[in-house]
């Protein structure tokens, strides 16, 4: 079964009396290539546990299961459940879950399998839920190797930007403290159905553990820190601080930007990651 060919997707839904459900961003994809490229590009590993959010008809699911050890597969959809088992039946490596990624425990749902070996998100994710998806995964903490997820292009540019660019902002800061991500490919909106509006990227995250290059004294004050500086993107640095970090007065706030060496009228977007830390120590001050 040829999971990729426009005919074979349209007759599955249609065998099952199922519509393209656009509140869950269902845009499977029809291109063999894109759906292997992206599977190589996560199962790099001997032994290897693959998440998969959204399996859709099992298109990606089906490459994966070729490649890893084990997929488990997290599907909204209760009336995907039945063609899942249709064209995945035949793997004995698979399990699919009939549930809302954002409500499900990933620590207790992934446990024993980080207990047998490296394991990795790859997602072809709905447009409509992707950044809070990738938050929650980040925020879990879980030792994922790579996360590997195709996302609007948009998102994509935003998430990999460099400090001081127009696309760069709080996300790609924050994401920056987790992990290094890196644009693999971008695949034109006619290689799904129905098409979406945009292009589709996919990108690589590849998650610091413990060689995380950047150590605040408190991360809660770097997120906030982030969070101030591009509050207000317009204003200069000294001024989104002042107004976001309401518990600290413009004097202490002066002094930490000055004795991190930088201006307070640069823009908080010029900062990197590395910035941002030694700048979030300096707030909160002490030695
Ligand atoms: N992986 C398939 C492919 O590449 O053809 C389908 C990708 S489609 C863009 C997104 C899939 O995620 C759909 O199957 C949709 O039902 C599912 N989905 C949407 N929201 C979800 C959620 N919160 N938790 C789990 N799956 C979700």
């Amino acid at each position: 079964m040829n999971l990729c060919d426009l005919k074979t997707v349209r007759q599955i839904m249609s065998m099952f009396n199922l519509t393209f459900r656009k509140e869950f961003g269902q845009n499977f994809l029809t291109e063999r290539t894109v759906v292997e490229d992206i599977a190589d590009s996560c199962c790099d590993k001997e032994n290897m546990t693959v998440l998969e959010i959204g399996p859709g008809i099992g298109t990606l699911t089906y490459e994966l299961a070729l490649r890893a050890e084990r997929v488990v597969a997290l599907e909204i959809d209760r009336g995907l459940i039945p063609v899942l088992q249709y064209t995945l039946g035949s793997f004995g490596n698979v399990k699919v879950i009939n549930q809302d990624v954002m409500q499900t425990d990933l620590d207790a749902l992934l446990a024993p399998y980080f207990a047998q070996g490296p394991v990795s998100v790859c997602a072809n994710l709905p447009y409509y839920i992707t950044t809070p998806i990738l938050m929650k995964l980040l925020e879990s903490r879980l030792p994922f190797e790579t996360i590997n997820i195709m996302i609007q292009a948009e998102v994509a540019d935003r998430l990999c930007a460099k400090a001081g660019s127009k696309d760069y902002g709080a996300i790609t800061a924050v994401l920056a403290y987790y992990g290094h991500a890196e644009k693999l490919f971008t695949v034109p909106a006619d290689r799904f159905v129905p098409a979406p509006k945009v292009n589709s990227t996919v990108i690589s995250i590849r998650l610091y553990h413990d060689e995380k290059p950047c150590v605040p004294k408190s991360e809660e004050m770097l997120f906030r820190t982030i969070k101030a500086a591009f509050g207000q993107r317009r204003k200069t640095l000294i001024n989104a601080l002042d107004a976001g970090l309401p518990d600290l007065d413009r004097q202490t706030i002066d002094s930490a930007i000055r004795a991190c060496g930088f201006d307070p009228t640069i823009r908080g977007e010029r900062l990197d990651i590395h910035d941002f830390t030694r700048l979030s120590d300096a707030l909160l001050g002490g030695d």
